[in-house]
């Protein structure tokens, strides 16, 4: 595998393997089965992987966890079996003077957007900057996160982008939790009680016990509200940790 943090020099390798099928993996680090979940998907379905470890500074609101965002990286990269491991500083992202942004405007106007104003306009810059620095064919996103990868399909779609977007199924801990390198900010006790966003899911019932943001049924592919709409969704604050789960029906 190959450590790539310069924009330049991956474009020059990425040159290389123009005739080869390349997939990309973008990620925050703090890796968990989820994320190599998805990167076992790209390298069945390409001949070049690249993962990308970025804590993407734009797509954090002023008083969210960017600086508290765990980066263990070494233990990150002893994990991933890719090709190209790509970790830019963020001055190779956004260098002085940046100010070019993409901003999706309707599917971003709901559920995660509400409470995160500005998140997905973050998404969607950096992963369309990941996209024209690697150039890939196939692109995957998890479920998990079922607004964004939507969005970015979205995105892909009206910007004519030639990148085939899979999104996989949710890993989940043994008692159903989804995974998600949110979940380390929980105290034990916070952990227990964190079982209750997915079995609200099942049981298509308000979470109670927490603070909810929002449990939502509605359209999957419009997101509008909709009471026979098959996707099922909730955000919420396990004390400080804010986490989102869904699940299609
Ligand atoms: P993140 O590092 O949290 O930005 O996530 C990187 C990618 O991994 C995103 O496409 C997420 O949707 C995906 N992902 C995160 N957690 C899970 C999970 N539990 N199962 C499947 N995919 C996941």
């Amino acid at each position: 595998m190959i450590l790539i943090k310069s924009i330049p020099r991956l474009q020059k390798i990425i040159q290389k393997y123009s005739h080869k099928r390349i997939s990309l993996v973008p990620t925050m680090g703090a890796l968990h089965e989820g994320h190599l979940s998805l990167i076992r998907a790209a390298r069945k379905k390409s001949d070049i992987v690249v993962v990308s470890i970025f804590v993407n500074p734009i797509q954090f609101g002023p008083k969210e966890d960017y600086k508290r965002y765990p980066r263990p990286f070494n233990k990150d990269k002893k994990l991933l079996d890719a090709d190209i491991l790509f970790h830019p500083d963020v001055k190779e992202m956004y260098p002085d003077g940046y100010s070019t942004y993409v901003s999706e405007e309707r599917l971003s106007n709901t559920m995660c957007g509400l409470s995160r104003p500005g998140h997905f306009k973050g998404v969607c810059t950096v992963v369309l900057k990941l996209f024209n620095i690697v150039q890939p064919d196939i692109a995957f996103f998890g479920q998990k996160d079922y607004q964004q990868a939507l969005i970015i399909k979205r995105m892909v779609r009206d910007l004519n982008l030639p990148i085939k977007i899979e999104i996989m199924p949710t890993v989940r801990e043994p008692d159903g939790l989804a995974m998600s390198s949110r979940n380390k900010y929980l105290s034990q006790a916070e952990r227990k009680k964190a079982v209750i966003l997915y079995q609200s899911l099942l049981e298509r019932k308000k979470p109670r016990g927490i603070k909810l943001d929002y449990f939502v049924r509605v359209d999957k592919d419009t997101l509008r509200p909709r009471k026979d709409g098959r996707l099922l969704a909730v955000a919420g604050w396990v004390g400080k940790t804010r986490l989102v789960d869904n699940v299609i029906i």
